[in-house]
């Protein structure tokens, strides 16, 4: 008998009942807005600002709209603007070179290795031409921190972090966002918090902490931010620094407080997904999985391989075959964008040049979402029909 997988591969978990009796209370009071409270209330915005702070060990925390306008207010806050070009990854999603294109900069794209993650040594060849990085942990794969803090520090570039994909990793026991001066993360629903939209962003530095505070729309009222800088470090920038409104609301963190509170748990549940995938996909012939170093702590929140130097027509045919049994795969070696994916050389308002050892990966790069309403059972079901479908095509090519 043929299997068939029947979930859905954009359903994620409800919200937590936590959640939504928090979420029912700020509609019933209708102080939504995170500067309108009553007496000496804090609103649900500043708390969860704390505790995200907390949680990953910075000085300064602020939420916001969007991960796309917490990387966007790096930016700003940075000084970047327009005609400045900033290094950052070929292989993302268009909401990094979105953020770059917002401020008016252009990004100079760097590689991307067979681990999924930005090549060093590109990099390191390119670090002279911009003086921020905005790197992408692209899928939740962290590069050697070590070294790319090591190499961007001597060069006087500026590292912004997108943890878009990396919420609760960490390398070398380092939480992903607090390597660089920034650190941003996105709440959206594909995420690994849901308040359907949101962002935050963090940083030890007081002066840029309240540079972006400013520019999120505080007006004058930064000093309701319990993981703000003190107001101090307001005083040279209150004047000087443009609104840019773009706040959280206190209904999307009333939401999020609660999710914060367990994200430890439901990362191990992601991971229990990804490993159960990673050993049943394991020595598949023609298929090459993802190398996920010692020091890196992943949060398998989704899964790629590579069907490395594979014919087109052939990858093409193993999506298909997939999907015809329930198995949504996504690949990044398309020619024009589909859904969510793109590449890098579908941004047409960013000029770049051909890569030629980042296209051979790119070519091969399959990904696929690891919802936490899979069950283990889901996610062993999941990886036979992957496994069957490539033996099948790579044994006829
Ligand atoms: C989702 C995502 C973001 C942020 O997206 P928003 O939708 O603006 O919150 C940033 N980078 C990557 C790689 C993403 O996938």
């Amino acid at each position: 008998m043929t299997e068939h997988f029947t979930g859905s591969f954009t359903q994620q978990d409800p919200i937590p009942e936590a959640g939504i009796d928090a979420a029912l209370a700020v509609l019933r009071h209708g102080r939504l807005h995170r500067y309108n409270t009553a007496g000496d209330e804090v609103a649900e915005t500043a708390l969860l600002e704390r505790e995200f702070a907390d949680y990953v060990g910075s000085q300064y925390c602020l939420a916001v709209a969007s991960g796309g306008y917490a990387m966007a207010t790096a930016l700003r806050a940075l000084d970047v603007g327009p005609g400045d070009k900033v290094l950052s990854n070929a292989f993302t999603l268009a909401p990094v070179p979105g953020a770059i294109a917002s401020v008016g900069a252009t990004p100079i794209f760097v590689g991307v290795t067979e681990d999924l993650t930005i090549d060093l040594d590109d990099l390191e060849a390119k670090l002279p031409q911009a003086r921020v990085l905005l790197l992408s942990h692209m899928r939740g794969h962290i590069c050697d921190m070590d070294r790319l803090m090591a190499m961007c520090d001597a060069a006087g570039v500026d590292v912004i972090e997108d943890c878009a994909h990396t919420m609760g990793g960490s390398w070398n026991g380092v939480p992903s966002g607090r390597h660089g001066v920034f650190g941003c993360y996105s709440c959206q629903t594909y995420k690994h918090v849901n308040s359907g939209e949101g962002g935050f962003i963090v940083t030890d530095d007081p002066h840029l902490a309240a540079k972006s505070i400013m520019l999120s729309g505080s007006y004058m009222l930064f000093e309701r931010h319990l993981a703000g800088p003190p107001k101090e470090a307001f005083d040279n920038i209150k004047f000087h620094t443009p609104n840019v409104s773009g706040r959280m609301d206190n209904l999307r963190a009333a939401i999020l407080r609660p999710q914060l509170a367990d994200i430890a748990a439901q990362c191990a549940r992601w991971n229990e997904r990804y490993h159960t995938l990673e050993d049943g996909l394991r020595d598949t012939p023609g298929l090459t999985l993802i190398n996920r170093p010692d020091a890196e702590e992943i949060v398998g929140s989704s899964i790629q391989f590579l069907l490395l130097d594979w014919a087109a027509s052939a990858v093409q045919d193993v999506i298909a075959r997939c999907a015809a049994r329930g198995v949504e795969l996504k690949w990044f070696g398309a020619p024009d964008p589909v859904a969510f994916t793109s590449r890098y050389d579908s941004w047409r308002y960013a000029p770049s040049e051909p890569m030629a050892a980042s296209d051979r990966i790119l070519a091969g790069v399959v990904d696929m979402r690891v919802p936490l309403t899979f069950t283990l059972e889901d996610c062993a079901l999941i990886a036979r029909i992957i496994r069957a479908e490539v033996s099948s095509v790579y044994q006829s090519a």
